[in-house]
Order: structure tokens, then sequence, then C-alpha cells
């Protein structure tokens, strides 16, 4: 099957928000497309909105949400400089796993978002973004671990959300983050 091709990463938006392509849609409050500026360097991949997203459409606004943002600082990098979006537009009811089918309807606004951004550097938070670049891959050998795919680097990392209710990850999560500053200030060309 041919893939859509986007002409702009808020075409793939407005495509997000009527989307009825999986079951999904008929239990999101609303579609949750990303957010970040179109000339973003670095991508951050999650899994799912939560129930914070799903009420007002944005990515990453709840506790998991500040958690990213001081993760985000670890590395060198604020919020306003990357963008953050989701393997699947839309919460999974009671915050299940996605599935297959779920996921497969949804990786056409991924591929459009990675395909415009163009990222030199991707952080994948939690098992199953880390799946999408790495079949079968488990997140516990490979988180913090980064690996160069031609002239992009993909970081592995656990999901921020694991940290809240796992909290012996947090320290986990910091030190991946604080070992990724380095590569961030040489892909992007700033102080480390
Ligand atoms: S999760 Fe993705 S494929 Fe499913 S309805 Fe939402 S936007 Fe469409």
């Amino acid at each position: 099957m041919t893939q859509p091709t986007w002409p702009s990463l808020e075409a793939i938006a407005q495509a997000v928000r009527a989307c009825r392509a999986c079951d999904l849609h008929r239990t999101r409050t609303q579609a949750v497309p990303g957010e970040g500026p179109a000339t973003a360097r670095v991508m951050l991949i999650g899994e799912a909105p939560g129930a914070h997203e799903d009420r007002t459409g944005r990515p990453f606004v709840g506790a998991a949400g500040k958690t990213l943002d001081r993760l985000l600082n670890l590395a060198g990098l604020r919020r306003e400089q990357v963008f953050i979006t989701n393997l699947v537009k839309c919460r999974p009811p009671k915050n299940r796993d996605p599935r297959p089918a779920e996921l497969a309807a949804c990786r056409p606004f991924l591929r459009g978002q990675i395909a415009l951004l163009d990222p030199v550097l991707i952080f994948t938070l939690g098992r199953f973004a880390l799946q999408y670049f790495f079949p079968g891959a488990r997140i516990g050998q490979l988180h913090g671990k980064p690996v160069q795919r031609g002239s992009r680097w993909i970081v592995p990392m656990y999901h921020p959300a694991a940290a809240l209710y796992r909290p012996a990850l947090a320290p986990v999560l910091e030190a991946d983050f604080r070992a990724a500053r380095p590569l961030v200030a040489r892909l992007l060309n700033t102080q480390a």
C-alpha cells in the first residue's frame, strides 16, 4: 500500500484529529497529534496519551510530563526545543497497552512526522516506542544506549511514567538522560 506523504505537521495534526481508523476514536475525548517546533532536531516518542493528554489534546502534560521536563533539562534540552508525540494518538481506555491493530493503523502519522522533521536524535520512551525501531528488543537491555542509524541517533529510554509507579527506575532514567547530554550537545552544536 502506498503511504501518504504529508505537506506539513499541521496537515498531519488535522488528519489525526479527524481520524477514525481504529477503535480508539470511539473512546477518546481529544486526539493528541503531538507538538513542538517544525524545526525541532530532537524528537521524543512515547506510547499513547493518558488521561490528562486526552482531556487537553497535548502530549505529556500530567505528572509524567513534569518528570519529562526535568529529564530533558538533565540532557541539556528544553521542551520548547523538541517535538513530542506518541505511537498512537488516541488514549487507550484505562491506559491499557495499545493493540497491534491500533499501532498499525496509527503508524502512517508517526512515519509522516519523522519524515517531515528528519530529526538527528530520537528518544524513544518505553518498550513500545523502542520496538517501533527495534522489534523484539528489550528496554531493560537497551535503555540509555545510543544507536546510530545513518545520520540519525536513537536513544531508548524508560517511559517517564514508569518512574512514577516504579520509584527504583527514577535514578536510572535520570542517569540515562544525563549521560545523553554530551551526544545532544555534539549533535546540536551546543555546550554540554
Ligand atoms: S489512535 Fe491513531 S489510528 Fe486510531 S483513531 Fe486515533 S489517530 Fe486514528
